[in-house]
């Protein structure tokens, strides 16, 4: 079954700076990643890559910045009350997930202060032409409800 709009896939990823150690890699949980295709789950480019692809491919792709996590923003510094990071000890360049108006979104820190965090919104892989190596687990028929939701449900996927 091939990857299209509406199927479920599950894949394996290793995610690099072109030339650097890998960043990411969904191999160090052991679980694959689980998405459902042509909802906007994932990176632009990466969804276009897996496109037609099939249980048992492995393939490359670089994906410049642009069609990845866009292009890093100067001045998209923040102040945010040190509260809002709960108990988690802050240091300098730490990527942390925080809970904002848009959701939950990964930040860096810039500077901890006595009572405020300056935090950088840019996406930690912004700016940065990435490149994948995929390996297709399995390839799915979507419920009727997955895409009604537009997400997975199961395994790897929502619970609700
Ligand atoms: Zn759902």
């Amino acid at each position: 079954m091939k990857i299209e709009k509406d199927r479920v896939v599950r894949f394996h990823y290793t995610v690099s700076e072109a030339g650097q150690p890998a960043l990411e890699s969904s191999k160090e949980g052991g679980e694959p990643l689980s998405i459902l295709v042509g909802h906007g789950n994932i990176i632009p480019g990466l969804e276009k890559a897996l496109d037609g692809h099939e249980a048992g491919d492995s393939f490359g792709v670089d994906v410049p910045a642009a069609d990845a996590y866009g292009e890093r923003r100067d001045n998209l510094t923040q102040r945010v009350p040190k509260k809002h990071f709960g108990a988690q000890k802050l240091t300098p360049g730490d990527q942390v997930v925080l809970n904002t108006n848009f959701g939950p979104r990964a930040v860096t820190v810039q500077k901890v202060g006595m009572s405020v965090v300056d935090v950088d919104l840019n996406h930690p892989m912004a700016g940065k032409d990435l490149h994948f190596d995929i390996e297709i687990v399995d390839v799915r028929e979507a419920s009727p409800e997955e895409v009604e939701h537009g997400h997975v449900h199961g395994e790897g996927g929502h619970h609700h």
